[in-house]
C-alpha cells in the first residue's frame, strides 16, 4: 500500500501570516459567524446539524486577544499561548478529572473543607477504619511481616476471559490470532451489490484442510448477517451449522461435536447480507460527479489490513493463502473488475448479469483480494506478455497514457531484475475517484487515488513522478508482498520497505530524468526524525492489536526499512550481490511467507559479500532495535576514534539505552571526497573503534552520501573545520553530503550536542548553495523553528528569523523563473524558495504569484500554471478576500485531480478564520470536499497560525467522527494528530493534549502517535528553553 501524503516532505511554505491580530479586528466573533451559514453567500452551506464543530477556545482566543489589546512590543510569556492554553484548560477541565496514563494523580483529599455531607462519610470512614483495625488485630501476625501470609491471603489469579457470542453462548476462541488447526485452500465468493439501497448479498464457499485434529473451526467476519450455513466433511453430508459471532475480535466460529481429523477436508458455505461500507475500507460504495453533473455510484474495495472479513467470511491473516473464484453480479450498465481475467458473463433474471472471474492461478492471502463495480474505461497494451491495462472515469481516459507506458516500462524492468516473470496474464490499474491511501497492490488489480495515476500531456514533471513512483511501489509489491509475503503484520517493512526501496532504485534506473534521488534522500532524514523519538519501535515489533496492526503502516516500516536495505546494498561490493541475494530469497520463499529472519539469512546463504560479513548478524541491530545511532567523531593525532550511542531524543537526561548498532561507517575526508572511488568503509560493531588516517587530513566526512541510518557528530573541531571547507568551496562535498551535515547539526542541536551558535556557523555557507536537496533541508529546518516561534507569538525573533532567511536565500529565491520548467530537480527547487518567499511575504514573489492567477483565472482554462507552482499561486490567492471564493469555485469545476489538491491546499491555507471554519466543517461533511482530504486540509490548515488553535479544537470535538471515518491508527489519524499537535511548545498544550488523549481511554489513547505527539511538545518546550536566548542574541 502507498501511503501517498507521507511522501510529500513538506516543502518549508512558511505560515502566510505573520501574526498579524488584523483579522480578528475584523470580526470580533468569529464563532458566530462561522455559526451563521447565511453570512456566507459565496460559499456552499454545510447543515450545522450534521457538523458539530464549535471552536470554543479559538473564541476565547478572539476576545482574549481584544480584551488585552495586543502589541508587539509586549513580550509578555503569557501572552497568547498561555491565554490559549488557559482558555483550553477551561473547556478541558472534564478532560483533566479523568485519570489519565500520563499524569500522576493527586492522592484524594478528602475532608479538607467539610460540608455536612462529607462530615457524615468522613465519619462513616473512620468507623469502618477502625472495624477494620480491630479485624486485622485478630488476624496471624505473620499478616504484617514484610513477606505477608501468602497461603492464607487469597489472590484471585487473573483468568483468562471467555467470550460470549453475539447469541449468549461461550465463544470458543478467546485470542486475537485465528488457531492454526485449519488452513483454507479454496474461496469461491458470489457477490451482489445493490446501489439502490447501499447493500450487498454474497455466498463464500470455503474448502478446508484440518491441519490437526481439532473441535473447532474459527474464522473472521465483521458486520456480515449470515443467514444459512451449511458444512460438508469429506464425502459425508451436507449439514447446517449454527455460526457464532465474536464481535470485538471479528470473529466467527463453529463448535462441532466430534473431532475433526488431521487431514480430513471439509466445505463451509455461508450466506450474508451486508451495508457496502461508508468509510474507505472493506467492501465500500464510493460516488463521483461525472462531466455532465450526474451522480455516479461505485463499489470498489480496500481490504488492507483487516478489511477482507467485512466483504466475506474469510481467515483474515496473510499466512493463511488460498485460491479465489470470484462471481459478481451487476447490472447491465455497471462492469466489474477482480484479480483474475474475466472468464465469462450469464444473464441472469432480474435484468443482472453474472461476470465470473478466472480462479486465481496463485496462493493469495485475503488482504489482496480485490473487485470493483464501476462504469470505468481503460486503455490497454501488452508489455512482456501480459496484458497490462489503465482504467479510469471515462472522460478522463485520455490522462491514463503517462500510466500506461510507465507501468508497462516498470513492468519489463522488474521481470528481469527479480529474474521471476510477473505471474498473471493481465494488470490492471484502477484510478478511483474516492479513495483513501495512495494506492494499493492487490494482485493483477492495483487501485489508485485519481492523483497518483492520471496525468495530462503538459503535466509538469514532478507530477510524473508522483505518478511513476507510485505505480514503481505497487508493482515492485506484486513479488514482494504478493509472492512472498510477510508471515504477520509485525515483519510489514518485509513488504512496505522492499516496495519503497525498489520504487526508488527502479525510478533511478528505467527514468533517471525523474531525479527522484532528492525526494529519497528527504524520506530518510524523516524516518530519523521520528525514529530518534523514545515512542518510535523496531522495524520488526510485536503487533498484537488491530490498532497495532494499523500503526505499523509509518515510517518505520516504509522508509526506515527502505533506508537499511539502501545502507546494506551500499556497503556490499559491486552492483549486482544485493540483487543475487534478493533474487534467491524471492525464489526460495515463492508463494510463501517469511519472517525478516529469512531475508537475512537467504541473502547470507548466497555469500553476497565477499569478506564473508555474516548479514543476519549486521542487519538483524537494525531490525530488532528501536532507532539508530549516533557516530561521534574525535582525533587524536593520525587516530580517529569513532563512537556510537543511541540518537535518543528525549526531555528525561535518565533514559539511557546499551543499544548497539554494526554501522558500515563509510568516509571520505578531503583529498578524495567526490567520487565513489573515494568512499572508505569501516565497521562498527562494538562501543567504539579506531582508525588512522594521516594527520594532514584537514577534515574528514562520515556517511558518504548519506546511505547510511546513522547521525554524525564531528566535535567542535570537526564541525568548524567542515564549515570553513564549505564557506571555501561548496564543490568540496556531494550535495547529498551537504544536505545531510545540514540535517545532521539541525539534529544534534535537538539533542543539545551541539550549540545553536555553531548550526547558524554552518548555514553561512548558504549564500553559495544552489543545489536542491541541501536548500530544501535548511529551508525545511529553519522553517520549523519559524514556527514554533511563530506559535510562541516571539514577534521580535519571528521577524529577525524572516529576516535571516532573506538573507541567506534571497537572491536565489529572486533568480528563480515562473515558466514551465524541465528539471524535476530545479523545480523541487523553485517551489520549495517560492513557497517560502511568499509566506515570508516577499513583495516580488507575492506579486508575481498574483499576475500568474489573474492570467489562469481570465484565461478561461486555456492558461495553465505549472504544476510546481500552482500551491504557491493559490496560496497567495487564498489569502485575498475576493479570491477565495473564486479559488473555492475553481475548486468545484477543476478536473484534474493534482491541480484540485493543489487548490485545496490553497484555501486551506487561508489566514480568515470563517474560511478556516468552513474548510474544517466542509473536510469532515464529505460533499464539496472529499472526505479522503481532511487529513490535508487539517495538516494545512495546522501551518498557518490561526488554523493550528481551530484546528486543535475542531479535532477535539469532533474526534469520534474522525475515528469513525478513518480507523484508529490509521495512516490519516497518525497525519491528524501530528499536524494538529507538533507545534506546541508550552507546559499548558501539553497538558491539555495529555488531557483529551487520556481521557479517550479505547477511543485512541493507546496509539504510539499519542505518545509521539507528547514527546514531540515537550521536546519543543526543551528546545525553546534552551535556545531562546542563542536565538535572541544570534539572530
Ligand atoms: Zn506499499
Amino acid at each position: 500500500m502507498d501511503l501517498f501524503d507521507r511522501n510529500s516532505t513538506e516543502h518549508a511554505n512558511l505560515p502566510r501570516n505573520m501574526i498579524e491580530n488584523s483579522m480578528f479586528e475584523e470580526e470580533p466573533d468569529v464563532v458566530d459567524l462561522a455559526k451563521d451559514s447565511t453570512a456566507f453567500p459565496a460559499f456552499p452551506s454545510l447543515d450545522p446539524d450534521e457538523v458539530s464543530y464549535e471552536p470554543r477556545s479559538s473564541r476565547l482566543l478572539v476576545r482574549g486577544l481584544g480584551e488585552n489589546d495586543m502589541d508587539e512590543d509586549e513580550e509578555d510569556c503569557e501572552s497568547s499561548a498561555r491565554l490559549l492554553g488557559m482558555s483550553f484548560m477551561n473547556r478541558s477541565s472534564a478532560h483533566r478529572s479523568n485519570s489519565s496514563p500520563y499524569t500522576r494523580q493527586p492522592p484524594p483529599r478528602s475532608c479538607s473543607r467539610p460540608s455536612a455531607r462529607t462530615m457524615v462519610v468522613c465519619v462513616l470512614f473512620l468507623v469502618i477504619v477502625a472495624s477494620m483495625t480491630m479485624v486485622l488485630y485478630f488476624l496471624p501476625g505473620c499478616t504484617f511481616t514484610k513477606a505477608g501470609c501468602r497461603k492464607q491471603n487469597k489472590t484471585t489469579p487473573a483468568e483468562p476471559i471467555s467470550p460470549i457470542s453475539t447469541n449468549g453462548e461461550l465463544f470458543p476462541w478467546a485470542q486475537f490470532r485465528l488457531p492454526r488447526s485449519i488452513r483454507p485452500l479454496s474461496y469461491e465468493l458470489t457477490l451482489s451489490p445493490d446501489f439502490d439501497d447501499m447493500t450487498f448479498t454474497g455466498r463464500t464457499v470455503i474448502n478446508m484442510v484440518v491441519l490437526h485434529n481439532t473441535k473447532i473451526i474459527v474464522l473472521h467476519g465483521a458486520n456480515l448477517n449470515i443467514t444459512k450455513a451449511t458444512f460438508k466433511l469429506d464425502e459425508g453430508q451436507t449439514r447446517d451449522v449454527t455460526v457464532l459471532e465474536y464481535k470485538p475480535k471479528q470473529q466467527i466460529a463453529i463448535k462441532f461435536t466430534e473431532e475433526l481429523k488431521t487431514d480430513q477436508h471439509c466445505v463451509l458455505t455461508l450466506d450474508y447480507f451486508a451495508n457496502l461500507s461508508h468509510t474507505y475500507d472493506g467492501f465500500y460504495n464510493s460516488s463521483y460527479i461525472d462531466k455532465d453533473g450526474n451522480k455516479r455510484v461505485l463499489a470498489a474495495t480496500q481490504f488492507e489490513p483487516l478489511s477482507a472479513r467485512k466483504a466475506f467470511p474469510c481467515f483474515d491473516e496473510p499466512a493463511f493463502k488460498a485460491t479465489f473464484l470470484i462471481k459478481i453480479n451487476r447490472k447491465q450498465n455497471y462492469m466489474t473488475l477482480s484479480n483474475m481475467p474475466k472468464a465469462k458473463s450469464t444473464p441472469l433474471s432480474n435484468d443482472l448479469v453474472q461476470d465470473e472471474f478466472e480462479k486465481s492461478s496463485v496462493n493469495m492471502s485475503t488482504y489482496l483480494v480485490a473487485f470493483i463495480v464501476a462504469n470505468f474505461t481503460p486503455i490497454s497494451k501488452n508489455a512482456s506478455e501480459t496484458m497490462v491495462s489503465v482504467y479510469s472515469v471515462p472522460e478522463k481516459k485520455e490522462h491514463a497514457d503517462y500510466a500506461l507506458e510507465t507501468a508497462s516500462k516498470l513492468l519489463e524492468f522488474y521481470n528481469d531484475f527479480f529474474d521471476i516473470k510477473y505471474p498473471l496474464q493481465k494488470l490492471d490499474l484502477v484510478a478511483i475517484p474516492d479513495f483513501l491511501a495512495g494506492a494499493m497492490e492487490n494482485w493483477g488489480l492495483i487501485t489508485f487515488r485519481e492523483t497518483t495515476l492520471l496525468v495530462g500531456k503538459e503535466s509538469s514533471p514532478l507530477e510524473k513522478q508522483v505518478v511513476a513512483s507510485v505505480i514503481a511501489h505497487e508493482l515492485a509489491h506484486q513479488w514482494f508482498g504478493n509472492l512472498v509475503t510477510m508471515s504477520w503484520w509485525n515483519d510489514l517493512w518485509l513488504n512496505e520497505g522492499f516496495a519503497t526501496y525498489m520504487q526508488y532504485m527502479s525510478l533511478q534506473m528505467v527514468f533517471p530524468k525523474l531525479d527522484i534521488g532528492n525526494l529519497f534522500l528527504a524520506v530518510r532524514f524523516r524516518a530519523m526524525d521520528k525514529d530518534a523519538l523514545n515512542s518510535s519501535h523496531a522495524v520488526s515489533t510485536e503487533v498484537n492489536t488491530p490498532e497495532q496492526v494499523e500503526e505499523m503502516f509509518d515510517s518505520v516500516s516504509y522508509e526506515k526499512g527502505a533506508s537499511i536495505l539502501l545502507m546494506l546494498n551500499a556497503s556490499l561490493p559491486g552492483n549486482q550481490q544485493f540483487r543475487k541475494g534478493i533474487i534467491h530469497y524471492l525464489k526460495q520463499f515463492s508463494g510463501l511467507n517469511t519472517v525478516t529472519d529469512d531475508l537475512w539469512n537467504s541473502l547470507t546463504q548466497v555469500e553476497v559479500s565477499t569478506h564473508h560479513q555474516n548479514i543476519s548478524e549486521m542487519m538483524s541491530s537494525w531490525t530488532s532495535q528501536k532507532g539508530f545511532p549516533l557516530v561521534t567523531v574525535s582525533r587524536k593525532g593520525d587516530q580517529v576514534i569513532l563512537t556510537q550511542e543511541h540518537f535518543l531524543l528525549t526531555s528525561d537526561n535518565n533514559t539511557y539505552t546499551s543499544s548497539l548498532w554494526n554501522i558500515p561507517v563509510t568516509y571520505v575526508n578531503d583529498s578524495c571526497s567526490l567520487a565513489p572511488e573515494c568512499r572508505q568503509v569501516f565497521t562498527l560493531k562494538s562501543k567504539s573503534g579506531t582508525l588512522k588516517l594521516p594527520e594532514s587530513v584537514k577534515w574528514l566526512k562520515l556517511n558518504y552520501r548519506n546511505t547510511g541510518f546513522y547521525i554524525v557528530n564531528y566535535g567542535e573541531e570537526g564541525w568548524a573545520a567542515l564549515t570553513d571547507a564549505l564557506s571555501t568551496n561548496v564543490g568540496v562535498l556531494t550535495h547529498e553530503d551537504r544536505a545531510s551535515l545540514i540535517h545532521n547539526i539541525f539534529a544534534l542541536s535537538r539533542l543539545g550536542r551541539v550549540s545553536f551558535r555553531q548550526v547558524l556557523n554552518l548555514l553561512n555557507y548558504m549564500c553559495n548553495e544552489t543545489e536542491t536537496s541541501p536548500v530544501t533541508e535548511a529551508l525545511l529546518q529553519l522553517n520549523n523553528i519559524y514556527r514554533l516561534l511563530d506559535k510562541r507569538q516571539e514577534s521580535g525573533l519571528v521577524a529577525r528569523m524572516k529576516t535571516y532567511i532573506m538573507w541567506h536565500f534571497g537572491s536565489l529565491m529572486d533568480n528563480q523563473t515562473w515558466s514551465e520548467e524541465d528539471s524535476v530537480s530545479k523545480q523541487e527547487l523553485r517551489s520549495a524558495l517560492l513557497e517560502a518567499a511568499c509566506g515570508l511575504k516577499s513583495e516580488s514573489c507575492i506579486q508575481k504569484a498574483k499576475s500568474l492567477f489573474k492570467q489562469y483565472v481570465e484565461s478561461n482554462g486555456t492558461f495553465r500554471i505549472p504544476g510546481d507552482l500552482q500551491q504557491v499561486v493559490f496560496s497567495v490567492a487564498a489569502q485575498s478576500e475576493e479570491d477565495w471564493p473564486t479559488l473555492l469555485s475553481l475548486y468545484t469545476h477543476a478536473t484534474y485531480d493534482s491541480e484540485k489538491r493543489k487548490i485545496l491546499q490553497g484555501l486551506a491555507s487561508t489566514q480568515d478564520s470563517r474560511n478556516i471554519v468552513w474548510i474544517l466543517k466542509a473536510g469532515l461533511k464529505g460533499d464539496i470536499i472529499q472526505t479522503q482530504e481532511l487529513p490535508l486540509v487539517i495538516s494545512t490548515v495546522c501551518k498557518g497560525f490561526a488554523g493550528y488553535l481551530f484546528a486543535w479544537d475542531f479535532i477535539q470535538v469532533n474526534w469520534d467522527r474522525l475515528i469513525e471515518k478513518f480507523r484508529i491508527g490509521s495512516f490519516a489519524i497518525q497525519t491528524i494528530i501530528k499536524s494538529s499537535t507538533s507545534q506546541f511548545s508550552t507546559q499548558t498544550h501539553l497538558e491539555q493534549v495529555q488531557a483529551f488523549f487520556s481521557s479517550l481511554k479505547e477511543r485512541g489513547s493507546q496509539m504510539r502517535s499519542v505518545q509521539e505527539a507528547l514527546e514531540t511538545i515537550r521536546l519543543n518546550q526543551l528546545w525553546m528553553d534552551r535556545n531562546l536566548p542563542t536565538l535572541q542574541k544570534w539572530l
